[in-house]
C-alpha cells in the first residue's frame, strides 16, 4: 500500500475556501515588485519573450553561479519535472524516489512506460539514501529526491546528500527537486547545484511558485549538464511556455529579497503556531522546515476533505506508510486560527 491521494466530490466545482491550504501557495501574494514589473510590461503580451528570456536566464545563470547553457526555463518546474519523465521514460526503465514523495514526475514516469520503485523514508523522516543506492539496478534511469520533501516538510542532511548525490550519479543520473530550499533558514540553505558545477550529472529544479509567490505566473528553471538538458530539449522548446510578463516579474522577483525574507518569517511564526495548536488539540504534527506540515488522523480521507470543505478550509489528504494524514499549507494567522477552529469541529 504505498503513497495514495484523497480527492473531494466538488474539486471540480472550485469552491470558495476562506483559508484556502492545499496547494502551498504564497499567502502574502506575489512580490510588489515583481506585480510592478507585470503591470508594466503587459503591454508587450503581444511579443514571443525570446530576448527577455535571455535576459532571464543569463540572471538566474549569475544568480546560481553557473553559465546559461546550464539552465532550461520552464513554465513551472512541472514542466521540467515531467518532460525529463517523459524523455528518460520513453523506453521503459525506473525511477527510485521516497516513499512518500511528490509525484509529479514520478507519475508521468509510469504514464509513459516507466516503473516507481519507492523507498520508504526513514524514521527520522530523512531520505534513505543507503536503501536508495541499493534499489539501482541495470533498468534504473534517474534517481528523484525532493529536499525538502514534500509531503512531509521534511529535510535530508546537506552534507549527507551532496556525498550520496555526488558518488551516485556517475552511475545514474539525481534530480534534485528544490521547490522550498528557500523556506530553510540562511546557513541551513544547501543546493544541490554546487554539484552541477563540479561536473555532476544532476539536476536541480527550482520555482518562482512557493516563496516567490508566483505559483499563478508559471516560471520554473533546471540547473544541470548542458548535454542533459540538450536531451531533455529534445522534445521541447524550453522555455516556449513562459508569457512575456511573467519573464519580467521573475527577474523582478529575483531582486526583491525583502519580500523573500518577509515571507520566510511570516511563514516560521504562522508555521510554528499551528505545530503548537495541534499539539495542544492532541495531534501529532510531524516537525516542518517548508510551508505546509503533515500530520495522521483517523477519519477517512474523503469524508475528511468534504467534511473541511464545509468548514471552508481547503486542506489535503493522503495516505501513507500504512496511515491517513492532512496536509495543510501554511497561510496567514488568520487562516490558520481558521483551519485551528475547523479541525475542532471535524476532528476532536
Ligand atoms: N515540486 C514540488 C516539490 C512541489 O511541491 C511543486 C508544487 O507544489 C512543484 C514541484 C511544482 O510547482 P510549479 O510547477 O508551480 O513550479
Amino acid at each position: 500500500a504505498f503513497f495514495k491521494e484523497f480527492i473531494p466530490d466538488n474539486l471540480r466545482e472550485f469552491p470558495v475556501y476562506s483559508a484556502k491550504l492545499n496547494a502551498n501557495e504564497n499567502p502574502y501574494g506575489a512580490s510588489p515588485m515583481a506585480l510592478e514589473a507585470l503591470k508594466n510590461s503587459a503591454f508587450g503580451s503581444n511579443r514571443y519573450a525570446w530576448k527577455e528570456l535571455y535576459q532571464l536566464v543569463d540572471k538566474i545563470a549569475a544568480f546560481e553561479e553557473v553559465t546559461p547553457e546550464n539552465i532550461m526555463m520552464g513554465p513551472g518546474s512541472s514542466d521540467l519535472l515531467e518532460k525529463t519523465a517523459m524523455v528518460l521514460f520513453m523506453n521503459g526503465g525506473n525511477v527510485i524516489s521516497a516513499d512518500p514523495a511528490y509525484m509529479s514526475l514520478i507519475r508521468v514516469a509510469e504514464a509513459a512506460g516507466g516503473t516507481w520503485k519507492p523507498v520508504p523514508l526513514k524514521k527520522d523522516w530523512s531520505h534513505d539514501l543507503e536503501a536508495m543506492e541499493k534499489a539501482i539496478d541495470s533498468e534504473t534511469k534517474l534517481i528523484y529526491i525532493c529536499n525538502p520533501n514534500n509531503p512531509t516538510g521534511t529535510i535530508t542532511d546537506s552534507e549527507a546528500l551532496l556525498d550520496f548525490c555526488s558518488r551516485v550519479s556517475e552511475k545514474v543520473p539525481v534530480f534534485i527537486d528544490e521547490a522550498y530550499l528557500w523556506f530553510l533558514e540562511d546557513g541551513a540553505r544547501q543546493s544541490m547545484v554546487s554539484l552541477v558545477k563540479e561536473g555532476k550529472d544532476v539536476i536541480v529544479a527550482r520555482t518562482f511558485s512557493k516563496i516567490h509567490g508566483m505559483a499563478g505566473l508559471r516560471v520554473g528553471y533546471a540547473v544541470a549538464q548542458e548535454d542533459t538538458l540538450n536531451k531533455l530539449q529534445k522534445i521541447t522548446r524550453a522555455g516556449m511556455g513562459i508569457t512575456h510578463p511573467s519573464v519580467y516579474a521573475a527577474m523582478a522577483a529575483m531582486d526583491d529579497t525583502e519580500f523573500l525574507q518577509k515571507s520566510r518569517t511570516l511563514n516560521a511564526t504562522a508555521r510554528n503556531y499551528t505545530f503548537s495548536s495541534l499539539q495542544e488539540i492532541g495531534f501529532e504534527p510531524v516537525p516542518s522546515h517548508t510551508s505546509f506540515m503533515i500530520f495522521p488522523i483517523d477519519m477517512e480521507g474523503k469524508e475528511f476533505l468534504n467534511k473541511m470543505t464545509q468548514q471552508k478550509v481547503g486542506v489535503r489528504a493522503f495516505q501513507f506508510l500504512d496511515q491517513k494524514w492532512c496536509r495543510v499549507s501554511i497561510g496567514t494567522m488568520d487562516e490558520m486560527q481558521l483551519f485551528i477552529q475547523a479541525i475542532n469541529k471535524v476532528l476532536v
